[in-house]
């Protein structure tokens, strides 16, 4: 089989990324989980006092830019963690004040030219598996499969406060609920790089797939574009 881009997009928390992280393992592909790079970036702007709860320093950060480096490392468990400039932040990044950051970053056209560039840097050679939510639209629009990942906000809400739960945090389901609204509101109306359907890419909802259901489809589509794109 010859190595595919599989560009994977989705609203937050609609269960993109552990789609994304089972089809890297099973396929044998590199896996890249592009929010985790707009979260590390987040969170040096935080602790460097760039970003505020109101405000972003945007000439502070675009200056400092290119001395940020986020890097993936898989763990003795087989997980992939983010490092930024060589420290594990896997955990730090994941809060909703970094989610959240982030999202406000997000909408800032030289943060996305630079991690775009990276991302575009990590498919050359393929055979990836890249989760975020401009991929299929302008990371890689030639990628060969591209899904876009629906789910309903309230199932949204409910899987990530389990997440949150399992780390420990405290935040309510209100919280939680609120959140995921807010965030989709700003990725599909902000100016760069709304988040979109590509045209060619299939759409999955699955507020109502089992993870096993879901599993099989993801890897029934795999294997149907990577065989035949072999064939061409
Ligand atoms: O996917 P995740 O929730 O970790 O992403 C964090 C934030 O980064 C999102 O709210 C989204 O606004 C932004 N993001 C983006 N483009 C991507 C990946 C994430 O704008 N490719």
């Amino acid at each position: 089989m010859k190595k595919i881009i599989v560009a994977i997009d989705g609203f937050s928390s609609s269960g993109k990324s552990t789609m994304a992280k089972e089809l890297a393992r099973t396929a044998n592909y590199i896996y890249v989980d592009t929010g985790a790079m707009y979260r590390a970036v987040a969170l040096h702007a935080i602790r460097n006092g760039w970003m505020t709860e109101n405000e972003i320093d945007t000439i502070a950060l675009e200056k400092h830019l290119h001395e940020i480096s986020i890097k993936f490392r898989t763990n003795t468990e087989g997980k992939t963690e983010t490092y930024l400039n060589n420290k594990n932040v896997e955990k730090e990044i994941r809060t909703l004040e970094v989610g959240n950051a982030a999202s406000r970053i997000s909408t800032l056209p030289f943060v996305r030219r630079e991690l775009v560039r990276q991302q575009q840097e990590m498919g050359k050679n393929k055979g990836i598996v890249m989760d975020g939510r401009d991929i299929g639209t302008v990371v890689f629009p030639g990628a060969e499969l591209k899904l876009f990942v629906t789910a309903s906000p309230e199932v949204r809400a409910k899987r990530r406060l389990l997440e949150l739960e399992e780390k420990g945090t405290k935040d309510s389901y209100a919280e939680v609920l609120a959140n995921i609204v807010e965030r989709d509101e700003r990725d599909v109306n902000r100016d760069e790089s709304p988040l979109r359907k590509a045209d060619d890419a299939i759409e999955i909802d699955n507020s109502n797939l089992t993870p096993e259901e879901q599993r099989e489809l993801l890897w029934k589509l795999f294997s149907e574009k990577a065989i035949i794109t072999n064939n061409d």
